[in-house]
């Protein structure tokens, strides 16, 4: 028995930031502790810190998502913070600001305030054993589905992995389609793209289900039509949380699989590292992947070359390692017997085309 759970409230329209505070009084009414808002240091550009309206005994940490996607002791660091300067008295809430880095560091820090030890612990399934602190979303861009999703992905010291929990689910999200307007457009194509592989990866796998495959069609028409097409953040920012509400219904893939070596090893970025990897999926995933290059010819994107060159054949082991962690992903895509048809020299050789 697979039971879903929805995101119980959401917050959608132009310009619903500034009802921020209404809506955690709404999800949180009789909670008069203090929030946290986990906010990505690039909004000290684009206004919103000026927009954010703390209370006085709130707490405002910032993420610098541009320097780096979280880690697990990122999320040790800044939940100790909270304990210590805290006295040990929790938030009522969280709320993270941002895009898939910062919500799945908000994810990630209201689960760990009410878990012992550290965020490594719980990179799996079903592994996190206290209800977190309540949550809030604020994407300000779209495309991770994290706003949505049930994990929390973070790189630990041996593997880059979801905490994968009904836990990591938020209790309220605001989507304000104005925030998505500062993200730069290569920035956008790569996150809107991780969206778009998402839908192509479920709708192509085993484990989805009818409520999976119509979030997925819904979402994946939405990407193409924003990026060749008709530029509506309206529509984007619904597809992004569309996107993840699928997953909860499917799996990812291939690609996903083949993605986390690239960037745990090589350090390119979530959204990057899936576009280098899809580009050479053809085989698997055949039309989406020539409807991804005309995506990608209309907005100029060049994704690098000889990505694989310099990787050793010990690496290259690492990375089959990490791709076969995701077994769940591998069975849905190419069922049971993945391990006969991905092969590691198969993956070797996906891997040297990049
Ligand atoms: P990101 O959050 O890492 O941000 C990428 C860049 O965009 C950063 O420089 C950030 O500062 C900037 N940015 C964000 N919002 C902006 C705005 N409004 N204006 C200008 N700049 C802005 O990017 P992402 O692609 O959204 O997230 C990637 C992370 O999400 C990875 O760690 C990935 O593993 C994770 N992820 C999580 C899930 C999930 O379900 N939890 C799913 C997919 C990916
Ligand atoms: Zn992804």
């Amino acid at each position: 028995m697979k039971i879903t759970r929805f995101i119980p409230k959401v917050l959608f329209g132009r310009k619903h930031f500034n009802d921020l505070n209404r809506f955690i009084g709404d999800i949180c009414p009789s909670k008069k502790r203090y929030a946290v808002y986990i906010i990505d240091s690039i909004h000290q550009t684009t206004g919103l810190f000026e927009r954010l309206q703390p209370g006085k005994n709130d707490m405002v940490i910032e993420f610098n998502a541009s320097s780096k996607e979280p880690k697990t002791s990122d999320i040790d660091s800044i939940r100790d913070q909270i304990v210590k300067q805290k006295a040990a008295q929790l938030p009522h809430v969280v709320v993270g600001i941002g895009g898939g880095s910062t919500m799945d560091v908000a994810k990630a820090v209201s689960i760990m305030l009410t878990n012992k030890g550290s965020a490594e612990n719980y990179q799996g399934w079903d592994l996190v054993k206290n209800k977190a602190v309540t949550k809030i979303a604020v994407p300000t861009l779209a495309g991770t589905g994290a706003e949505a999703s049930r994990t929390t992905v973070l790189t630990g010291p041996v593997k880059k992995l979801g905490i994968n929990s009904d836990f990591s689910i938020f209790d309220g999200v605001l989507m304000d389609p104005d925030l998505l307007e500062t993200v730069p457009a290569e920035q956008e194509f790569y996150t809107g793209m991780d969206n778009f592989i998402h839908c192509v990866e479920a709708m192509n796998g085993s484990a989805i289900n009818a409520m999976g495959k119509s979030f997925a069609i819904q979402a994946k028409a939405a990407v193409e039509n924003f990026f060749l097409k008709e530029k509506n953040y309206e529509e984007l920012i619904v597809s992004s949380f569309f996107g993840g509400s699928s997953i909860a219904n499917s799996s990812v893939g291939i690609c996903h699989a083949l993605s986390y070596g690239i960037a745990f090893l090589l350090n390119y970025r979530h959204g990057i590292a899936n576009c280098i990897v899809f580009n050479q999926l053809e085989e698997y995933y055949g039309s989406d992947v020539v409807t991804f290059r005309k995506m990608m010819d209309n907005h100029g994107i060049k994704l690098p070359v000889n990505v694989t060159a310099d990787v050793t054949a010990e690496q290259f082991d690492t990375m089959i390692e990490l791709a076969y962690k995701l077994e769940k992903d591998l069975i849905s895509a190419l069922g049971p017997d993945f391990k006969n048809i991905l092969t590691p020299e198969k993956i070797i050789s996906i891997y040297k085309k990049m």
